[in-house]
C-alpha cells in the first residue's frame, strides 16, 4: 500500500521547487518508513535543483532529517516502529572493498531503499542523497535509520544527519584535531562553524575563523573561535601565521572549496600540518601549486566525505554531547519554516543570512 503525502520536488534543472503529491510505498523487507519531524535545508539540495549533482530529475529534496520510525520490513532488527532516529546518507554495505578492509566510513556501496517513491502519475522520484525528507513520510533502507536519545529536539538533531556531521567530522575524524592543536577554519557557514565546534570539543588551543562576512565571524565566536579574520581586510595566510607564532596552524580546514581558499589553507598550515577540504568544489575548478612546496611542506592533504563519519558510531555520541550542553546544535537552527518555504530558504542561504533553515512538520 502506498502512503500519500506532500513533498518538495525539483522538477527540472534550475526551476523553482514545488510542493507535489508523493506516493511513498510501505517498507519492503529491509526498508523503514520514517515519519519526518524536521529536516534542514542544505546547499546540496540547491545543488540538486541546479542540476549540479546529476540529471536524474525529478528529485525529492531534503536529507538532514530526524523523525520517528513508522513501520519496518520483515528483515529489520536495528530499529522498530516508534524509535526516534536521524536519517543517514551513509549506511555501510559490509561487503564492498572498503567495508571489507575495515573502513566502513568510506563505504562505496552505501545502502538505500530498493523501492521508489513516485509522483501521483507514477514518475519515479530520485531522493536527494538517497533520503528525500522534505516530505511527511520517507522510505529508506533501515540501516540508514540511526537511533538516538529522544530527548534531543528534532530541529537540532536532524542537522547531525548531514552538514553538522560533515563539519564536526572534518575536524575530529579527518583532521584528527586533538588537545592543544591550533586550527584554522576557512568559511563559517553551517559546515565551517561545525568544524569550529568540533575543534573546541576536541580540545584545540587556538581556533581561528576566517570569512568575508563579519556576521558569520560573530557566529563563529559563539561556536568556539578564539580569533577571527575577515579575509577581505587582511591576508588570511599572514594573519594565521601571526596568530600561531609565525608557523601556521596544525590543521587548516577549507569549508568553502574554491581554488583560492584551498591555496590559503595550503600555505596557512604549519610544516607537516594537515589540510582538510570539506567544501565541495565545482566541476571546472583547478588548482596549481609548486610541486616543491607540496613536498617541502610535508604533512597531509585530505578530503573529508561526510566528515568521514560512521553514523551508528558518531550520531548518538554528538546527540549526547548536545544534551550535556557541550555542543550547541541549537545555535545552527536559524529559523524553522514550513514545507512550502524551501524555495525562499534557498534564497536566504545564498544571501548568507542563515546557518540553517529547518522545515518542521
Ligand atoms: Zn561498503
Ligand atoms: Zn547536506
Amino acid at each position: 500500500m502506498a502512503n500519500v503525502v506532500k513533498g518538495v520536488v525539483a522538477g527540472s534543472k534550475g526551476a523553482a521547487v514545488s510542493l507535489e503529491t508523493v506516493n511513498v510505498p510501505d517498507p519492503g523487507p529491509d526498508e523503514a518508513l520514517i515519519r519526518v519531524q524536521a529536516c534542514g535545508v542544505c546547499h546540496t539540495d540547491l545543488h540538486y535543483r541546479e542540476g549540479a549533482i546529476n540529471d536524474e530529475f525529478p528529485f525529492l529534496l531534503g536529507h538532514e532529517a530526524a523523525g520517528v520510525v513508522e513501520k519496518v520490513g520483515g528483515n529489520v532488527s536495528n530499529v522498530a516502529s516508534g524509535d526516534y532516529v536521524i536519517i543517514a546518507w551513509r549506511a555501510p554495505c559490509g561487503t564492498c572493498r572498503s567495508c571489507l578492509r575495515g573502513r566502513p566510513w568510506y563505504c562505496f556501496a552505501s545502502r538505500n531503499a530498493k523501492q521508489s517513491m513516485t509522483l501521483s502519475d507514477g514518475t519515479k522520484l530520485s531522493p536527494a542523497l538517497g533520503i528525500g525528507a522534505f516530505a511527511e513520510l520517507t522510505l529508506v533502507d533501515a540501516a540508514q535509520a540511526v537511533k538516538i536519545n529522544p530527548a534531543a529536539r528534532p530541529e537540532a538533531a536532524g542537522l547531525v544527519g548531514c552538514g553538522i556531521m560533515a563539519g564536526l567530522g572534518a575536524a575530529i575524524n579527518t583532521g584528527g584535531v586533538s588537545r592543544g592543536d591550533s586550527v584554522a577554519v576557512i568559511g563559517c557557514g553551517g559546515v565551517g562553524n561545525a568544524a569550529i565546534a568540533g575543534s573546541r570539543l576536541a580540545g584545540a588551543h587556538t581556533i581561528i575563523a576566517v570569512d568575508i562576512d563579519d556576521k558569520k565571524l560573530e557566529w563563529a565566536k559563539g561556536f568556539g573561535a578564539t580569533h577571527t579574520i575577515n579575509s577581505t581586510q587582511t591576508d588570511p595566510v599572514k594573519a594565521i601565521q601571526d596568530l600561531t607564532g609565525g608557523n601556521g596552524a596544525n590543521v587548516v580546514i577549507d569549508a568553502i572549496g574554491l581554488p583560492e581558499t584551498y591555496r590559503q589553507a595550503f600555505y596557512a598550515r604549519d610544516l607537516a600540518g594537515t589540510v582538510v577540504l570539506v567544501g565541495v568544489p565545482g566541476p571546472d575548478m583547478k588548482i596549481e601549486l609548486p610541486l616543491l612546496d607540496v613536498f617541502g611542506r610535508g604533512g597531509s592533504l585530505k578530503s573529508s566525505w561526510y566528515g568521514d563519519c560512521l553514523p551508528t558510531r558518531d550520531f548518538p555520541v554528538y546527540i549526547d554531547l548536545y544534551l550535556q550542553g557541550k555542543l550547541d546544535l541549537d545555535g545552527f537552527v536559524s529559523e524553522t519554516i514550513g514545507l512550502d518555504d524551501v524555495e525562499e530558504a534557498f534564497a536566504k542561504m545564498e544571501r548568507g543570512e542563515v546557518l540553517r533553515s529547518v522545515v518542521v512538520f
